[in-house]
């Protein structure tokens, strides 16, 4: 789509809100007074240069499910579109096997979707293709139909037997391969399901697709987004991408997760789209239309990593100082547990007293509240520090 034409849609769209790059919603205002250059102050970050999408930015994107061949040439198009406009889209995705939670729902065409894949390969030769693959036989079907990028879905991840049996059939390839976090927030499992495949000489990179909690509200599933961060500080330099579709459920909730990815430097966006969602046969809530996804790019604001400027560095500094106070203020709190646990045990008394953690609650509640702290933060972190103070009376 040229450039133009999605000015004129975000501007339209701007009538009735605008969601600033800062992640800060802006009051509605006056399209009639909005330019095309505004659009760009807003933009900009506060030393004024408004910075691009990074050219190692990988952009992946496309249906849940291949449907047609004309779905699936709508959207090639369309990528190409984007491509030429310089964004940096690594490939089109659709999933041709899908793993779906309850039976008697759509499970992907398989072979005849792979056929259109061929084609697709035949009429756009410079975009790659990518897909799911949740067994060995998936991989060998890809590769014969030339298609040269997978991921690994987060039900295949939890099963350690399927994606070692992935890995020995892919061995050798060295092909990149995506790998989801597995359904449950489990950091240990997600990681083991990339050694395999390392192991097997793939090329590995991670996708962020949030977690399946009981509830996730308002996204389908839960971010925890302290997760891919562990992640990436753990295995250093790994890519971790993140694919807001899945975490978001609703196409409405997708830009405010890509941007808040993008804000915690993941390396790329994998995003559902489709030519007309609401007739989608998987996923049709969260897939967006190819024009909410140019507009999606056209807001992500990226920020600098690093500056030179020593502001920073001189909070940080004191931060550093803070810290230290709270680990010697919490070495203290724990020699007085070590104290009471000696009292309770000459006395005959049990570790935990009920009453006495629940005032405890409450009144720490109250205090940081007092203090404009969130209540919800004071009670995870006395929650952290009683665990820790029963641990050492026991
Ligand atoms: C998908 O990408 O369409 C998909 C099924 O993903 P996930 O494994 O994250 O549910
Ligand atoms: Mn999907």
């Amino acid at each position: 789509m040229p450039h133009f034409e999605y000015f004129r849609m975000v501007l339209t769209r701007c009538s009735t809100c605008f969601e600033c790059l800062d992640g800060a919603r802006v009051r509605r205002f006056d399209m009639m007074e909005m330019t095309v250059s505004d659009m760009f102050d807003r933009k900009k970050t506060a030393d004024g240069a408004r910075l691009p999408m990074p050219a190692d930015f990988s952009l992946i994107a496309g249906p849940c499910s291949a449907e047609s061949l004309a779905q699936l040439r709508a959207v090639a198009a369309f990528l190409e579109d984007l491509r030429r406009q310089g964004y940096p889209v690594e490939a089109l995705r659709a999933g041709v096997w899908k793993p779906r939670t309850r039976p008697g729902h759509f499970e992907g065409y398989g072979e005849k979707a792979l056929d259109w894949l061929r084609q697709i390969r035949a009429e756009f030769p410079d975009l790659p293709l990518m897909t799911e693959v949740a067994v060995p036989a998936h991989a060998e079907a890809c590769l014969k139909a030339g298609i040269d990028r997978f991921w690994v879905g987060a039900r295949t991840v939890s099963n350690p037997f399927t994606v070692q049996a992935l890995a020995d059939g892919l061995r050798g390839s060295g092909l990149t391969i995506r790998v989801k976090n597995p359904v449950s927030p489990d950091l240990a499992l997600w990681i083991g399901a990339m050694e395999r495949l390392e192991k097997a000489g793939l090329k590995v990179e991670a996708v962020h697709r949030g977690f399946g909690l009981y509830n996730a509200a308002p996204y389908r599933n839960a971010p925890l987004w302290e997760l891919p961060i562990e992640l990436k500080r753990r295995c250093s330099g790994l890519r971790v991408l993140c694919d807001p579709s899945h975490i978001a459920g609703q196409a409405r909730y997708v830009a405010e997760v890509a941007q808040l990815a993008v804000d915690l430097e993941m390396d790329g966006l994998m995003v559902e789209l489709h030519p007309a969602p609401e007739t989608a046969l998987s996923d049709a809530a969260q897939q967006l239309t190819p024009e909410a996804f140019a507009s999606l790019l056209h807001q992500l604001c990226f920020k600098h990593t690093h500056t030179n400027s020593d502001r920073l560095e001189t909070l940080r500094r004191l931060v550093d100082e803070a810290d230290r106070e709270l680990i010697g203020v919490l070495a203290r709190r724990f020699d007085l547990v070590r104290q009471m646990g000696a009292v309770k045990k000459e006395e005959n008394l049990s570790v935990l007293q009920l009453p006495r953690w629940q005032t405890v609650l409450e009144q720490r509640t109250e205090w940081a509240q007092a203090m404009g702290m969130s209540p919800e933060f004071v009670k995870a972190l006395f929650r952290c520090i009683h665990t820790e103070s029963v641990n050492l009376q026991r």
